[in-house]
């Protein structure tokens, strides 16, 4: 044990109520400036409406924060929960916690849904949810004993930089010998000097003996929790079987748990083999689409994809089970061991590195014009220890890689670095400046959207163009697909609550590739059910990976495949069995619809929430550049021809990008039209009273602020 003195600033020991029909009924609340820590009651019409997960978690945010929070001020709160089914080992995928706090990216609630232990354990200590608010001196663990019914603030001082040694060292130092028993959440030196900081949340990989990660990324969460100086949230809790949530039919449950994991088991080696490959699949069939973002999301192949696909990381990964909660027979949180860095303070070691998974290959590979796995897994495995958010990261480098190549920043701005397309030993330079605060990494680490302020007002750079290509919305760097062909996919990432991240909708193959929805009332229908059912995920605390990325075999000749409504009906049946509620896969999207709208009605009180708010860079919706359209020529030209009957005959390619641009632009507006009246909004995208009182969240507040906005 390395760790240096400390001292314990608050204790608080409790009665420990156990899970009944997968709730505890409380929450832990905490404020760290003071510092205080209690257990509140979650009161019965607040369960009713938010059910759990991201709904808890976005009431108590609510009531933390006022519309002028700023994402750094004391009272803006992390908030972390499971959901009623979060804990139960037997069926897949439910082990998520999901986090929430205002972001230092988008300035409004972000939200992200994370693996590893910690949820579960949270609630098995007592607690379907934390908050925690308010700011500390100094360095400061807050540890979370549920064997010993205790919660303990402790000042310490001498902790490890980076998120792997710090993981490791307090897991070894809480664990009384067994190290099964912690989860710890923790950021790193990365957070504290960027906007984009993640949270690692750690599980302890028995077979492997060593602490395993899996990061709540988006939106800089981790930011805000080192900007509190919290240098870890650890939990301790023991032994967890099915009946742990005591649910209200334990035969029910484990009768569709069974149902589901053996399907996955029987099925997944037919289908994407996530058990032995991840989600690398995933690279070849986006190439083989033209949706693999490649140099800032400029092109969507790549004749050297499959070197960083799965035919590369099959022989990388370490063999073994890699589920990031016990018994998920998908088992996709593969990693690499005895990777050996090449720059940083890990060279020449010998590392393990928890992924990639696609996201971090397509961002921090394709989009960057590398293609060698070894710099993304150095990439992964620095990112994860500085608590960087590889998505973010990955988007914020192809911007400037782009901007390099057009001449936008030149080596005077970069600080000697060459940032062309491909430049694997520059691009990790920059990462590390950016774990830093130092060097052109300062202003990288401040997010796109900050970056096209910097670019044009201090370097001179052309605004216009800044705007096309930086690839963010909302303030939130894009998740890794090209969405220029799909319009719908344009409203799945423009019209996301928290920005262009694919969690809500991933509508790209029904949409450009089966031409399941021609209209936009199809459209509008699609992106309200997906992103319905996918944010009901985040409620019960569940992975949706088990849904849709394993299928029953007879999926294809249902009527509607995409929504694989066997699977719908099973987690209806899985809430029922565990709450004791019923439940069908009509109010499952009702469930949804209530705390979807109230995150909406979320980002109206704090200044966003309107249409305005839901724009994208043109770059999302089509060819920016003359290259861009020559490299799609017969598609663009067809479609201009085709579809909107322009005359093209005797016209040079930059005028067709502009009248193509102005045709995608109005479809867009239309999409969100359509979009807006079939969720029930405004012209102006804001929920209605109706819609608002049909939900039942007309809540004293929801009302003021309806008002305020002339909402009817
Ligand atoms: S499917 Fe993968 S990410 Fe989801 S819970 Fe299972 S192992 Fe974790």
């Amino acid at each position: 044990m390395h760790l240096g003195s400390s001292r314990t600033v608050a204790s608080f020991s409790y009665e420990r109520r156990d899970a009944h029909k997968g709730y505890t009924d409380r929450f832990l609340d905490m404020d760290l400036s003071r510092p205080s820590i209690s257990v509140k009651t979650v009161p019965l019409q607040i369960k009713k409406i938010f059910v759990g997960g991201r709904g808890y978690d976005l009431w108590l945010l609510w009531n933390a924060v006022d519309a002028g929070t700023q994402w750094d001020d004391p009272q803006n709160a992390i908030c972390i929960a499971s959901g009623p089914m979060g804990g139960t080992p037997a069926y897949p995928g439910s082990g998520k916690s999901i986090v929430t706090a205002i972001s230092p990216l988008t300035g409004s609630v972000i939200d992200s849904n994370v693996g590893g232990y910690f949820g579960p354990y949270l609630k098995f200590s007592g607690f379907d949810a934390l908050r925690i608010s308010g700011k500390c001196a100094s360095d400061t663990i807050v540890f979370i004993d549920g064997i010993s019914r205790k919660v303990d603030i402790i000042e310490m001082s001498g902790l490890p930089d980076d998120a792997y040694a710090l993981s490791s060292e307090l897991t070894d130092h809480f664990c009384q010998g067994k190290p099964m028993d912690i989860s710890v959440v923790s950021a790193g030196p990365g957070a504290a000097n960027t906007r984009m900081g993640c949270l690692n949340f750690s599980w302890y990989d028995s077979a492997r003996g060593r602490v395993r990660y899996k990061q709540a990324g988006r939106g800089g969460i981790g930011t805000v929790f080192a900007d509190k100086r919290i240098r870890a949230v650890v939990a301790r809790w023991e032994k967890v079987s099915v009946k742990s949530n005591n649910p209200a039919d334990l035969d029910a449950v484990k009768n569709v748990a069974r149902c589901h994991a053996q399907e996955i088991v029987a099925l997944d080696p037919k289908q994407n083999e996530m058990a032995r490959i991840g989600t690398t699949h995933l690279v070849p069939i986006m190439n083989d689409f033209d949706l693999l973002p490649t140099k800032n999301f400029q092109f969507g192949s790549h004749p050297a994809a499959f070197l960083i696909g799965r035919e590369a990381f099959e022989k990388l990964f370490d063999p073994g089970f890699d589920g990031c909660w016990k018994g998920c027979t998908v088992a996709c949180a593969h990693g690499v061991k005895d990777f050996v860095p090449f720059t940083g303070a890990y060279r020449g070691q010998r590392v393990f590195v928890d992924g990639p998974e696609y996201e971090t290959i397509a961002g921090c590979g394709s989009n960057l014009g590398i293609f060698d796995p070894y710099t993304i897994l150095e990439m992964n495995f620095y990112c994860d220890a500085y608590g960087l958010d590889t998505i973010s990261v990955g988007t914020a480098l192809a911007f400037v890689m782009e901007c390099f190549e057009r001449g936008l920043i030149t080596t005077d701005h970069t600080g000697g670095l060459d940032l062309s397309f491909g430049n694997r030993l520059n691009a990790l330079e920059l990462v590390h400046q950016m774990a830093s605060g130092s060097g052109f990494g300062a202003i990288v680490g401040q997010g796109v959207r900050r970056m096209k302020g910097i670019f044009a007002k201090t370097f001179g750079a052309d605004a216009s163009l800044l705007n096309d290509i930086g690839m963010e919305s909302k303030g939130l760097e894009f998740s890794e697909y090209m969405t220029k062909e799909s319009l719908a996919q344009q409203g799945g990432y423009g019209l996301a609550l928290k920005g262009p991240q694919h969690d809500e909708a991933w509508l790209i193959f029904l949409d450009m590739v089966h031409n399941f929805m021609p209209t936009f009332e199809q459209k509008a229908e699609a992106l309200h059910w997906f992103p319905m059912f996918r944010t009901w995920f985040g409620l019960c605390g569940l992975c949706k990976l088990p849904w849709n990325d394993i299928v029953p075999e007879d999926n294809k000749d249902t009527p509607e495949p995409a929504k694989v409504m066997k699977h719908v009906q099973w987690y209806a049946d899985y809430y029922t069995a565990v709450t004791g509620n019923p439940a069908s896969p009509e109010t499952l999207i009702t469930m949804s619809e209530r705390v979807y709208n109230f995150q909406r009605l979320f980002n109206l009180k704090m200044g966003f929430g309107t249409r305005e708010h839901d724009s994208l860079p043109y770059r999302a919706m089509g060819p920016v550049t003359v290259e861009e359209y020559e490299s799609r020529q017969q598609r663009y030209d067809d479609q201009l021809t085709g579809t909107h009957q322009v005359d093209i005959i005797g016209k040079d390619t930059a005028w067709k990008v502009a009248v193509l641009r102005e045709k995608r632009e109005a479809q867009y507006e239309l999409l969100k039209d359509a979009v807006y009246k079939r969720r029930g909004w405004t012209s102006d995208g804001i929920p209605t009273v109706a819609t608002v009182k049909r939900l039942g969240i007309d809540f004293p507040d929801v009302m003021t602020l309806l008002a305020a906005h002339g909402v009817k």
